[in-house]
């Protein structure tokens, strides 16, 4: 983009205060951590539940960022940078969006619908992309920020438009409908997701519908409840599978691996063979077809361009590499601004200062080729790329646009000569569009362990993370707690995410986990729980902060802290308030007292309490009498030693259960990994960690056969078993066997036969369409380790910690 500043204050109805008012921007931004913030960048400092970016104005104008939308100019910042100010930065940056908009007139396709959106778009993306030049949403950004990121980054090339809008209640549509105004507008579908956000199924349907209110075609799935809902004057194209009075009639009939759609309008009809068989991906081409039919493409294309569709990857995926490098897989995508997102996500991420980016040609930019590697040549600089690997004859040509840089002309090039390269000790970023097929460089740099992996959502943390954030006041602390390697989902690579977030400290069990995340760069705070005396010299060392809970382990820190000639180093004071594990007891807070007080080789950076029932409603009196034995012994101890120390007691189901009982601080645990305690809080929370695996083998026993050790499981008719390559040594329990439990295959539960192996397990699949090398859910969605924990009588957070460390985990953004 290219806009004034002195028209962005038009259009925004802003103050101006500043000094440059005719400068023009080419860019906005909302992150102020993304290396890509420049000095012709308009960074929009928006305000959430729990962040305000007008914090990190400071910081920005130091690294040369010169214009801000702000609803105030912080104190220290005065003069010193152009601010644009305004009520509410986050309509600013809609309103913004909205305008540029408004100064492009070609044909834009608006998706939204329960599910299938960026498949929808990322589909009619491949099949219009010979046509057109496309400019579409990165990644699934459907958000309220989301969507106005994308809109703004139409250029003066692109000729079409394909953006997803995704809302979780009402009165959002409103708001994305005059940013993307489309022409065209796709409803996929109706599901339950977002249920939640909504007081009925018609208020949805009425909410999304929004999105078209200036289109001149909806394309939808034909259902009385949406036709009920639909404006009069809304010319719509609809299709069904069921209903013989929709514009389209679909049949369809399974043939191998493929499916033959019949697609029937008026009084014609054809044939087109997709490669899919489940529902889902069978709807999505659907919907494509019909945008096809409407912008009068022939049969044939239809046919040719549907045939070549493809399962598409949106994820960004974190997985070790060799010689201690690690991955980030981004190998089905190569545009413009979806490698803005992916080097932010490096720069997050990186596990070793030594940044190397694998890229193939990009396609679609709207931009000459001079203009876009020129481009991508200043993000190298900006995101201090230490190595570029370019792959494709285009990016070849401009090889001198980078520094140290590679390139060859084809992936298999590239390939044969990887050991030359000496890949190590470095975070790779591979991203290429698809057709240069980069599976098979991210296949040769993985580490091949395995087939079992725990797949962690890292988008689900996040929102996690702020849905605790938001039931907290703004000015209370978080600690997150990431004891046992992140309740066994990765301790550094959460605790890098947690940094990104900037929460305020993690707690971590004993020394050495805290040291092992201090000796991998992380520099927030860390808090011992369980520091033993003879770790406290490594813990000072490594500058952790221990947890003092008796007088025996304070007096014998303080013995080392006079040793090492301390002063001030932090320690956190441990208080029992009625959990009777670890803690000063209320009779032993003057011995405390008389001995700290004076004592100037540590200072008490906080003191804490824990809960033994904020999970438990028939225990609310017990739980707010430790509040309140808390707050007194605490009190007594701020007086008497005259300080100010953080305070904090409640657990993840405290913040939940006993808002009164914040303090200045809360330590989350369970429920930053998807899990409560409550029903109703858990709708809220979106699932982290899914076990994966796959199908070894598969074999047909007749009746009277027998499966497995002890003939646990006898076989009442014929019946189809797989071997999955998981068993209780990677921490499946064995009350989970002989049909207590089910893994799930294709979308449909198998349940485990006989009983539970050392490392593997049989399952029933009679009637389960699959085959050897399927992908296998042993939890995640379906079973939760909420169902698994109750039939095996146990609570999630075992099943989460014992799932064994031979178990790979792949950390993934979406
Ligand atoms: C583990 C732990 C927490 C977090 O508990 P959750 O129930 O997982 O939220 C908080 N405080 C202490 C002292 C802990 O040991």
């Amino acid at each position: 983009m290219n806009v004034s500043i002195q028209n962005c204050t038009a259009i925004l109805h802003a103050e101006f205060v500043g000094h440059s008012f005719n400068a023009i921007i080419d860019a906005v931004a909302i992150d102020s951590r993304s290396l890509q913030n420049s000095d012709t960048t308009l960074f929009f400092a928006l305000v959430g539940p729990n962040n305000d970016a007008h914090f990190y104005i400071k910081e920005l104008i130091a690294k040369g960022v010169q214009y801000f939308v702000v609803t105030h100019i912080p104190e220290d910042c005065q003069g010193k940078a152009n601010f644009l100010v305004v009520k509410n930065t986050l309509l600013a940056l809609q309103q913004l969006a909205s305008y540029y908009r408004s100064l492009f007139h070609f044909p834009i396709i608006g998706i939204t619908g329960s599910n299938g959106k960026t498949i929808v778009k990322e589909w009619l993306n491949f099949v219009l992309s010979p046509e057109y030049t496309i400019i579409r949403s990165p990644k699934s950004y459907n958000s309220q920020v989301g969507v106005p990121l994308s809109v703004i980054a139409i250029n003066e090339q692109h000729n079409f438009g394909i953006f997803e809008a995704g809302i979780s209640t009402v009165s959002e549509m409103e708001k994305l409908e005059p940013i993307i105004r489309p022409t065209i507008g796709v409803l996929t579908n109706i599901g339950s997701a977002h249920d939640e956000g909504f007081a009925n199924t018609n208020e949805k349907i009425k909410e999304k519908l929004r999105l078209f209110d200036h289109s001149q075609i909806l394309i939808y799935p034909k259902s009385d409840a949406i036709d009920a809902l639909i404006r009069p004057e809304l010319k719509t194209f609809s299709w069904s599978f069921y209903d013989p009075t929709a514009d389209v009639f679909v049949s369809q009939k399974r043939m191998g691996t493929n499916t033959i759609l019949n697609i029937a309008q008026k009084q014609e009809e054809f044939d087109i063979t997709i490669p899919f068989q489940d529902e889902a991906s069978i709807e999505n081409v659907v919907s494509c077809v019909l945008v096809l039919l409407y912008l009068q493409y022939d049969f044939t294309t239809i046919q040719n361009r549907v045939a070549q569709l493809y399962p598409v990857e949106m994820r960004l995926k974190l997985k070790d590499g060799i010689n201690n490098c690690s991955l980030i897989d981004d190998s089905y995508s190569a545009d413009f601004q979806s490698l803005k997102i992916a080097l932010d996500f490096l720069e997050s991420q990186k596990q070793s200062s030594k940044k190397t980016l694998i890229l193939s040609d990009i396609f679609q930019s709207g931009l000459t080729n001079d203009d876009l590697y020129a481009r991508v040549g200043q993000l190298i600089v900006a995101n201090k790329i230490s190595r570029v690997i370019g792959i494709g004859p285009v990016i070849s040509q401009f090889k001198n646009q980078f520094q140290n840089c590679v390139t060859f002309q084809t992936t298999s090039d590239f390939v044969s000569q990887i050991d030359q390269l000496h890949f190590e000790n470095e975070t790779i970023l591979i991203k290429g569009a698809r057709s240069f097929q980069f599976e098979k460089i991210v296949f040769a740099l993985e580490e091949k362990t395995h087939e079992t992996v725990l797949e962690i959502n890292l988008n689900a943390i996040s929102h996690n993370l702020n849905f605790y954030k938001s039931k907290m006041k703004p000015t209370t602390k978080m600690m997150v707690m990431v004891k046992a390697f992140g309740y066994g989902n990765g301790g550094f690579e959460i605790a890098k995410l947690l940094e990104h977030h900037k929460v305020d400290y993690l707690g971590v069990a004993f020394a050495d986990e805290g040291i092992s995340l201090k000796n991998a760069g992380i520099q927030l705070p860390i808090m011992v729980l369980n520091p033993e005396s003879t770790s406290f010299s490594a813990i000072i060392q490594h500058q952790l902060e221990p947890e003092i809970y008796s007088i025996k382990g304070l007096k014998s820190f303080l013995k080392i802290a006079e040793q090492k000639n301390l002063h001030q180093f932090p320690i956190h004071i441990k208080l029992d308030t009625g959990m009777h594990r670890l803690g000063f007891e209320a009779n032993t807070i003057d011995e405390l007292i008389t001995t700290l007080k004076g004592n100037q080789r540590v200072v008490v950076k906080s003191i804490l309490s824990h809960m033994a029932t904020s999970d438990a409603q028939e225990h609310q009196q017990f739980s707010l009498t430790q509040i309140r034995l808390f707050d007194e012994l605490s009190t007594q101890l701020m007086r008497e030693l005259d300080i100010q120390p953080i305070r904090h007691i409640l657990n993840t189901s405290g913040i939940n259960n006993f808002p009164q009982g914040q303090f200045d601080m809360v330590r989350l645990g369970i429920g930053l990994y998807g899990v409560s305690n409550e029903k109703e809080e858990q709708k809220y929370l979106e699932n982290v960690s899914t076990l994966k695996s796959v199908i070894s083998q598969i074999r047909t026993i007749p009746p009277g056969d027998s499966v497995g050790y002890g003939r646990r499981f006898m076989a009442k008719k014929t019946t189809q078993v797989a071997t999955i390559p998981i068993g209780y040594a990677d921490g499946i329990s064995r009350l989970w066997g002989n049909e207590v439990g089910y893994v799930t295959i294709n979308k449909q539960k198998a349940s485990i036969l006989g009983s539970v192996c050392m490392d593997m397990l049989m399952v029933n699949v009679t009637g389960i369409d699959c085959a050897e090398g399927d992908t296998v859910i042993v939890f995640g969605e379906s079973p939760t380790v909420i169902e698994i924990a109750e039939k095996t009588h146990t609570i999630p957070y075992e099943i989460l910690t014992r799932i064994s460390q031979r178990v790979k985990r792949v950390f993934y953004r979406e």
